[in-house]
């Protein structure tokens, strides 16, 4: 039924990155991991995954990579789905990475994604905790760029070194046709951590947004292909800021599940929605060993999820002081 099906892996990332909320619940998830209750979870994402056929899975984390069942699972789920692709911060040591399953992995039809910010080694240390120098990043992207897996970089536009970040990237790495670009809005992540830099830089965001290619081209990306990204997929909701003209609300294009911070007799709770930018509180909670998985498909029919849609997080371009003001002037 659904296109998109994403889901969130319960392994501790090694990050500690300054724009991202995630990394708060690795106590959580270590806790899970030892009573037990990930297994759970994870079990459940496969009888998902099989239930729903999604043209494509999406894991993010936590770190995926680094769960010492991550193996099994991709083996799990791999016939029934086309295309998997991985959330990774290539942000974990040499002994780690030669600990991954690699070999095991179906490489052909998955693809590893990352969003860089800024990319910048003279920053690093300050977006990233200290955590893990940059040199180690960077040979972490390389070694992976070795790999017959694609690699696809999401780079965030809503920023004035956004070019240059891009070029760094193309010379530093020298990617070759199993990398792929893409162009995001925002990386807004935790509870809407994001929301005011969005609004504050919404006028670049709309002029960006015509010159995509453009982007890719100065910074030489010419010859690697540009995907599409959430800014191509939403650009109608963008330029209208008209909820009905929003693709999440018109078909079932996505199904995402994380893990609810609540639990119910000892049962794991999670919470789904049908779209990235729904706000933070918002959502469907799923108790594994109780709920249905056709409640998921009869909640979708019902719709009711829409009525969040007033506060939808991409939305935020398009209502943004900045945002009126510009169309006042042209006006
Ligand atoms: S952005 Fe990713 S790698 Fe960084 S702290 Fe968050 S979950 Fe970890
Ligand atoms: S919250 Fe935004 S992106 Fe999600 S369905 Fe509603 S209008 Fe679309």
């Amino acid at each position: 039924m659904f296109d998109h099906l994403r889901i969130q892996v319960v392994q501790p990332c090694r990050a500690r990155c300054t724009w991202c909320a995630t990394h708060l619940k690795n106590p959580l998830f270590a806790q899970l991991n030892t009573m037990g209750v990930a297994d759970l979870i994870h079990d459940f994402y496969v009888e998902a995954i099989r239930y729903f056929r999604p043209r494509e899975v999406f894991i993010s984390g936590g770190e995926p990579l680094l769960h010492p069942r991550f193996g099994a699972l991709l083996t799990a789920i791999k016939d029934h789905t086309e295309r998997i692709h991985i959330f990774t911060s290539y942000q974990w040591s040499v002994e780690e990475r030669e600990a991954m399953p690699l070999a095991q992995m179906p490489l052909s039809k998955i693809v590893f994604n990352h969003t860089p910010i800024y990319f910048d080694p003279t920053r690093w240390d300050a977006l990233t905790g200290e955590c893990f120098p940059f040199s180690v990043y960077l040979d972490n992207i390389r070694y992976f760029g070795q790999l017959e897996a694609r690699k696809r970089f999401k780079f965030i536009i809503n920023h004035e070194d956004c070019v240059e970040e891009l070029r760094r990237f193309h010379q530093m790495v020298e990617p070759d046709k199993r990398f792929q670009l893409s162009l995001k809005v925002l990386n807004d992540q935790g509870d809407g951590l994001g929301r005011e830099q969005m609004k504050r830089t919404a006028t670049l965001i709309h002029q960006r947004a015509r010159e995509l290619d453009d982007i890719a081209q100065q910074a030489g990306w010419g010859k690697v292909g540009r995907k599409m990204g959430s800014i191509d997929q939403m650009s109608p909701l963008l330029e209208s800021g008209d909820v009905s003209r929003c693709g999440y609300r018109q078909r079932a294009i996505e199904l995402r599940f994380a893990l609810d911070r609540k639990a119910r007799n000892g049962r794991p709770v999670l919470r789904y929605r049908y779209c990235p930018y729904f706000p933070p509180r918002s959502g469907h909670r799923f108790h594994i060993g109780r709920d249905e998985l056709s409640r998921i498909e009869h909640n979708y029919r019902k719709g009711s999820y829409r009525k969040d849609c007033h506060a939808c997080r991409f939305l935020a371009y398009c209502t943004s002081e900045a945002r009126t003001r510009e169309t006042k002037d042209v006006g």
